[in-house]
């Protein structure tokens, strides 16, 4: 068996790996990759984010979405195919992947394909090479959960990772899962004209989101047809013919041409045999680590899905550098407390910062300012999409105290507010400034005069 010897080795090439490679390298430390999937990038770029992202972007593009509000809802849904939808993507996905080699390759990080397994907490096997670790960084990722009585199959029944090879765009699809990635999927499904309806157990979609933003998509997503049950559970599922069938436990029954089953993921840790490391799982099947990104094996460090919650390729990404930079002594800081949730449903939404419940709970004197959508020139001129922007700010101390958008460009735009709250901005920091015109940007001084003029004329 080949031997080989590494300051640091990464076990997984998705977000968290590359960055924490990416960053080991720049503090001179030699740097081996490992990840058993031929293509680099991990779910983030081969399953998950940049996949469902492309696929979004296509299919506003090409069933011309945003025209809809100048030339009629009732205009036919330009039809769109597999082929269509998949040849950007394709394009798309061998850009990233040719892009990352190149920053492997620049970076001097070895990558191997192969599956990587803990002998002890040292040493690493993976595609018959045995390599020497001063420090490991596992960031295995997560993959969709496959429960035994769902009887998955690549054609019909189907999660997140399955659905990619489908061969034709589904008539009715039924969408188990309101959360992030089953919410994406049914409004991506609902705007290329397919019948979908999301069953959940929960009464709304998303129950993360701040409540007035979350009555505003469930609003903006019925307009495009789509329906949502909830307060309902899966009891069974099974193909009938060409459909899928299933059992809900309060007796009834649904069918439909696909069905897409979107229950949470799990982490990817099951050939890895932490055990062999001294780490053991925590109760949600996740690697426990402290703030520092650090396990119980002092050289081993864990960071993205596989330690579980908030598990984005956004926060993945920080977490791999961080964790990096703390194994070699270079200078660091703790996770941000707060950062951005960008949600791409169509409509959008982004947020930072506290919900509308939350402050009510931790007894905060607040107000709101808003501005709509239809308030914005610029909404108005690319196309009248429905959407607002939600600022909670302290009523005395007029600091910023969150954040929430809904609608186009909602999760680019937010980044201004994020900057603005990290700086302990107050509301009327956005009153103050002069804002490009017309813009989306322009809805936090809408905003912000909405809030303001409610606190000055109570005084
Ligand atoms: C449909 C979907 C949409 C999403 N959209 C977004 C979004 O819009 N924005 C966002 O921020 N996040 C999004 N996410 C989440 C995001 O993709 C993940 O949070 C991110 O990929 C996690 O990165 P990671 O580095 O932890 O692991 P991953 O990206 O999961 O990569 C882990 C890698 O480890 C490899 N691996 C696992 N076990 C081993 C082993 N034993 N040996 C060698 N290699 C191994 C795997 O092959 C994989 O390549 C989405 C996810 C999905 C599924």
């Amino acid at each position: 068996m080949e031997e080989l010897h590494a300051d640091l080795v990464v076990i997984g090439s998705g977000p968290a790996g590359q960055n924490g490679a990416i960053q080991a390298a720049k503090l001179g430390k030699s740097v081996i990759l490992i990840d058993k999937d031929p293509y680099p990038g991990g779910a983030s770029l081969n399953s998950g984010t940049i996949p469902s992202k492309s696929l979004r972007e296509a299919i506003i593009d090409l069933t011309d979405f945003y025209e809809r509000s100048f030339y009629g809802k009732d205009r036919p849904i330009r039809s769109v195919s597999i082929n269509d939808l998949n040849f950007r993507l394709n394009i798309i996905l061998d850009e990233q992947r040719k892009m990352l080699t190149r920053q492997f390759d620049k970076n001097h990080i070895r990558f191997i394909h192969g599956c990587a397994e803990f002998e002890d907490s040292n040493h690493i096997v993976a595609d018959g090479v045995r390599i020497r670790a001063e420090y490991v960084l596992i960031a295995t990722g997560s993959k969709p959960r496959n429960p035994t009585n769902v009887p998955f199959d690549s054609e019909k029944i189907l999660d997140s990772t399955r659905l990619l090879a489908i061969d034709h765009v589904p008539k009715t699809l039924i969408v188990l899962g309101g959360g992030i990635i089953g919410s994406e999927y049914a409004s991506f499904f609902a705007a290329l004209g397919t019948e979908v309806t999301v069953v959940d157990k929960r009464e709304h979609l998303l129950p993360l989101l701040d409540t007035e933003i979350g009555l505003h998509l469930q609003k903006a997503l019925s307009a495009i047809g789509l329906k949502m049950v909830g307060n309902k559970e899966f009891d069974s599922i099974r193909r009938v013919n060409d459909l899928v069938e299933v059992h809900f436990k309060d007796g009834s029954t649904m069918q439909a041409e696909m069905l897409l089953y979107a229950l949470g993921r799990e982490a990817n840790v099951d050939k890895l045999h932490i055990e062999k490391a001294g780490i053991a799982l925590d109760k949600t099947g996740h690697i426990p680590v402290n703030a520092l990104f650090q396990t119980v094996a002092l050289n081993i460090y864990a960071a993205g899905d596989v330690i579980g919650a908030p598990a984005l390729a956004s926060t993945s990404m920080e977490q791999g550098r961080l964790a990096v930079r703390q194994a070699f002594g270079a200078q660091t800081h703790h996770f941000p407390s707060f950062y951005p949730i960008g949600i791409y449903t169509i409509p959008e939404i982004s947020s930072c910062g506290y919900t509308e419940n939350e402050l009510k709970e931790l007894g905060f004197r607040y107000e709101i300012g808003r501005a709509y959508y239809y308030e914005i020139a610029r909404n108005q001129i690319v196309g009248n999409d429905p959407g607002m922007f939600k600022i909670l700010f302290h009523a005395e101390t007029l600091e910023i105290l969150g954040i929430h958008i809904i609608g186009r460009a909602a999760t680019e735009v937010i980044h201004i507010g994020q900057v603005a709250m990290s700086f302990n901005a107050r509301i009327d920091y956005f009153i103050d400034q002069v804002f490009n015109y017309p813009t989306y940007a322009e809805g936090y001084r809408i905003a912000a005069l909405n809030g303001f003029n409610k606190i000055k004329h109570r005084k």
